[in-house]
Parts: structure tokens; C-alpha cells; sequence
């Protein structure tokens, strides 16, 4: 499913572009039990199944039914439900004999953020020390305060205005 974002070549119309999308999406025809999976858990807005390629054994997505690609296009509700799910089951995960010292939970939202499957997913990472799965921070590049500062007044804006 590579470097290449699945629907950037779709038409604009909204009718269309909903009968190509569960014709393309991978995790549409995963959602709907069209295409091989394995399932942990299903409701009426989200589904939990195994991730094919995971970091550690017991790694699994937790995904809308409803195909949404981005956290923009995602219902609060739904956003709601699948960190309820992922919560529920990296506990089953910690109650259960496979391997987890700890937990991550990660989403990337965007091509910039590591999304390779353009269908929003929620990944529930079983984790141990010296798995070797690692994410990079630098911390010689700690921005000052008065920066934080700044970029927190930028973003407590914009959230203001979002629910104004
Ligand atoms: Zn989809």
C-alpha cells in the first residue's frame, strides 16, 4: 500500500467518491468482512483486528466502520468509541499470557505522519523492553518557554475559534 495516498486520483463527487472508496479501501472491505481479517472486536461504529505486519505479537488497529480518512473526517463520536475499544483491549492485551510490559497507542493522521493506509486506524502496540520498536526524539532541540508559550496561545486560539 506504499508512499502512494489510494484516493488522490478520485473524483470530487461525494456519490461517486463514496462507491469508489468501499470499491478501493482495504480497511473498508476489512470493516464490512469482504476481505481476509482477523477479528477481535466489532460493534456498530468500529471494528478491532490484527494488524498483518505488527511490531510485536498481539499489535491490532482498531478502525471506523464508516470509512473516514483523516481525524478530520471523523465523527467525534465514532473518534470516541475507538479510543474506548483501544483501551479495553490493550487492557485484555496486559490481562492475557502474550508479551506486553507496556502499551503504545498510535495514529498517524497524514502522508507527513506516517498514514500509509488512508482509511483513519488506531494502533494498539503491545510493547517490552529491547523490542527494538523505537520512536525518535531529540532532545537538544527543546524549544525555550517563552516558545511553548507561544505555540500554546497559537493552538488555545484556534480551539477557541473552533467552538465559537
Ligand atoms: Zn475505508
Amino acid at each position: 500500500m506504499g508512499d502512494v495516498p489510494l484516493f488522490s486520483r478520485l473524483p470530487r463527487s461525494p456519490a461517486r467518491y463514496r462507491v469508489r472508496m468501499t470499491a478501493t479501501c482495504v480497511f473498508c472491505a476489512v470493516a464490512a468482512g469482504e476481505a481476509a481479517r482477523s477479528l477481535v472486536y466489532e460493534d456498530d461504529l468500529v471494528v478491532g483486528f490484527m494488524d498483518i505486519y505488527p511490531v510485536n505479537p498481539g499489535h491490532l488497529l482498531v478502525a471506523p466502520k464508516r470509512h473516514a480518512t483523516s481525524l478530520g473526517d471523523l465523527p467525534l463520536p465514532t473518534g470516541c468509541r475507538m479510543m474506548e475499544v483501544a483501551l479495553r483491549v490493550a487492557d485484555a492485551i496486559q490481562a492475557g499470557p502474550l508479551r506486553a510490559e507496556g502499551i503504545n497507542l498510535f495514529l498517524a493522521d497524514g502522508e507527513a505522519a506516517g498514514q500509509e493506509i488512508f482509511h483513519i486506524h488506531l494502533h494498539v502496540i503491545p510493547r517490552f523492553r529491547g523490542d527494538g520498536f523505537t520512536l525518535r526524539i531529540d532532545y537538544d532541540r527543546a524549544p525555550s518557554r517563552t516558545r511553548l508559550d507561544e505555540h500554546a496561545g497559537i493552538i488555545s486560539a484556534s480551539l477557541r475559534g473552533a467552538e465559537a
